[in-house]
């Protein structure tokens, strides 16, 4: 099989539509997405097509959920709460519909798919250093897991004696004796400081993992959000810088 991930959508149409161009183009087998399609950006419903129309599985992420009124809006930011304030109000039924069935996680036997982190999926815990890193394998029994929810793309590979590093390198053969959490970075706002849209190719035969970046055309995203006038311009800014 040949998986494309993607995660972190973040309601930018001009960053799916690319990544699906470029997964198409790849040949995948099947789109998963781990989740926050809407949020931030500035066309939730048309992200909300696209998944429906191309992901194989898609599971909810906090944007998601809080947008569906089942997270307290006082656990995200000031920008995130705007936002999510705001995609609540565009959100059509059909979109409502689709978004509240999702599951937090899902296994395919060797490896599995879970928004932020896998020990504790419904708590939206980040994976920002290798303690963090630490928690999360506790949290699933398959070799590899998928993550997104940071933003930033790596790979962390738990060695038998129990070491971990971060990875940057791709493409990245996948050793029998290890297990590996990665996180396939964001689609529609990345903030590695490289404002290409992030997705993941996986195949399972050998095992490999790479990290792919498209361009998209930023600067179309950036005018959409600030004529919306209600969406914080910074969420317009930082995608240029990519962060
Ligand atoms: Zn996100």
């Amino acid at each position: 099989m040949r998986y494309g991930l993607i995660s972190d959508i973040h309601a930018n149409l001009e960053a799916l539509e690319a990544v699906l161009a470029a997964l198409q183009k790849e040949l995948v087998d099947q789109i998963l997405c781990l989740g926050d399609v809407i949020g931030y950006g500035p066309n939730p419903n048309e992200c909300v097509e696209l998944i429906r129309e191309h992901a194989a599985v898609c599971l909810i992420g906090n944007h998601d959920e809080a947008s569906l009124g089942r997270v307290d809006l006082d656990l995200f930011n000031y920008m995130a709460r705007q936002a999510i304030e705001w995609t609540t109000a565009q959100l059509t039924s059909d979109a409502l519909e689709f978004l509240r069935p999702l599951p937090y996680a899902k296994s395919y036997g060797n490896f599995m798919i879970v928004h932020a982190s896998p020990d504790e999926p419904r708590r939206w815990n980040y994976i920002l250093n290798l303690d963090d890193a630490a928690q999360g394998f506790e949290g699933f029994t398959e070799q590899i897991c998928f993550i997104g929810h940071s933003h930033t793309p790596w790979v962390i590979p738990l060695q038998p004696d129990g070491r971990m590093r971060v990875l940057h390198d791709y493409p990245l053969a996948v050793q029998d004796d290890c297990r590996y959490l990665i996180n396939v970075g964001s689609v529609g706002q990345p903030r590695d400081r490289n404002p290409d849209a992030a997705y993941g190719i996986f195949e399972t035969e050998p095992l490999r993992y790479s990290l792919k970046r498209v361009p998209y055309d930023v600067v179309a995203t950036q005018k959409k959000i600030r004529t919306t006038g209600a969406l914080p311009a910074f969420l317009a800014d930082r995608l240029a810088a990519g962060q």
